[in-house]
């Protein structure tokens, strides 16, 4: 049977950052009726559930873009939020490494982009150091980050969950709800889902991996296509965890909005490493052979998947290689922790990125936001969104706020 239910607002998506958004606007707007509606059984499914669980401080992001302001502000209120709600994370720190003189000028930038976005503690030091905070770790240099920790984001996701359905009884956080599509009306909005239709005056699109369809059943055409990659990851074998202490980065390439292959501790004091990062096949798909033919379609057809394949073939190669032979991924870790052998390291699960691309091939970096009509979608929000999530929430209640009149 289908149930017509009216809301003021419906968030479509169940990951940290539609929760997020709707905690944020459920904490203004007291009056408001407010739907999340998640398609899996289970909140923070897809990327907030399959995460490095680190929490970023800011570093990385190129001053005066919205990932720096929203990583630097998210990230203190992310602590506030872990600590008086009891969620498991831990300000460890951590150390980002050049191994050769070749990246100094990329850790120098990271640097200065640290400062430009306010990172507090960071120091530039030299192999003793490096050694002292992480005994098992070689490099020429790095970069001490004292403010970046790890953090249980399926756990965060939950509890805003939580506090939207406590802010007001008349507040829903469904899981099941696959979203189908709109009927538009004049002042209203029909979403329609797998277990009925909503009807409310504005949607907010934050539905990570699918989020370029969900706009594109908005009737708009979208700048940019979501193009999956998978990122692998690996775990130590309990023998060798204590190597890493916390965590231990490389220095990125600057031309990829990744971070590389890290050590991370994670809060249940395994230590992961990963993840790499190569073209998918399906969007939610995190085996190997996973293949779906309507995603792999969708982003074949797309000319930014081809220009992008061009332009970058030789480092996706690479990483290809490192997804199927662990010699090649074990010299990349050894890099970092020369004392690892190939028995440390052991198969983990793996995460999906909804990574934007433009019709040019350039991998969009910043978040991408846009407002049309009585909506809002959420294009792209790729890492730090989960660190920087109460304050993207905050960005787009105002938003709405402002937009919606609300
Ligand atoms: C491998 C990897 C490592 C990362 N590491 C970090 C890190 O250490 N720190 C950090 O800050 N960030 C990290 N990130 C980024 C971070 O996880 C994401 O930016 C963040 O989780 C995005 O949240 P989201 O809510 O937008 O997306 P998601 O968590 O993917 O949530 C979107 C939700 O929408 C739902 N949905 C989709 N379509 C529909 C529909 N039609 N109807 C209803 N529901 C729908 C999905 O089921 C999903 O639950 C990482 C990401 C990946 C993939």
């Amino acid at each position: 049977m289908q149930v017509k239910t009216d809301f003021d607002m419906v968030v479509i998506g169940g990951g940290i950052v539609g929760l997020a958004c709707a905690y944020k606007i459920a904490s203004v707007h007291a009056n408001l009726r407010i739907a999340v509606l998640e398609k899996e059984g289970r909140l923070a499914a897809h990327q907030t559930g399959h995460n490095s669980g680190v929490i970023h401080s800011g570093l990385h992001y190129e001053p005066g873009s919205a990932k720096a302001a929203t990583c630097t502000a998210g990230r203190e209120e992310l602590v506030e939020f872990a600590r008086s709600h009891d969620i498991r994370h831990d300000i460890c720190g951590k150390i980002i490494v050049a191994t050769d003189p070749s990246e100094l000028p990329a850790l120098e930038r990271i640097h200065r982009n640290g400062l430009a976005n306010g990172v507090e503690g960071l120091e530039r030091i030299g192999p003793e150091r490096i050694k002292e905070i992480e005994p098992c770790a070689a490099g020429i240099a790095a970069l001490h980050v004292p403010s970046a920790g790890i953090i249980d984001f399926v756990a965060v996701a939950n509890k805003l969950a939580e506090l939207i359905q406590e802010a007001s009884r008349r507040n829903k956080v469904l899981v099941y709800h696959l979203v189908l599509g709109f009927d538009k009306h004049d002042f209203y909005t029909n979403v329609r889902t797998t277990k009925g239709t909503f009807s409310t005056r504005h949607v907010i699109n934050c539905a990570g991996l699918q989020s370029d369809r969900i706009a594109r059943m908005d009737g708009i055409d979208p700048p940019v296509r979501i193009v999956p990659f998978r990122g692998d990851y690996s775990v130590l074998s309990s023998g060798a965890a204590s190597k890493v202490r916390n965590l231990i980065y490389p220095v990125p390439d600057p031309r990829f909005p990744f971070l590389g292959v890290h050590f991370t501790r994670m809060v249940d004091g395994s230590v992961e490493c990963g993840p790499n990062a190569v073209f998918a096949f399906k969007r939610e798909g995190y085996r190997k052979a996973e293949v779906s033919f309507r995603d792999t379609w969708e982003s074949l057809s797309y000319p930014g998947t081809w220009l992008l394949f061009a332009r970058h073939w030789r480092y996706g190669l690479g990483e290809y290689a490192r997804a199927f032979r662990k010699r090649l991924l074990v010299g990349q870790l050894q890099r970092l922790v020369p004392s690892l052998a190939a028995e440390d390291i052991q198969p983990g699960n793996a995460g999906v990125r909804a990574q934007a691309l433009g019709p040019k091939g350039n991998l969009v970096d910043d978040f991408k936001i846009e407002v049309r009509g009585n909506a809002i979608h959420v294009l792209n929000a790729p890492s730090p969104a989960a660190t920087a999530s109460l304050a993207i929430g905050n960005h787009i209640s105002q938003l709405a706020t402002e937009r919606f009149g609300l």
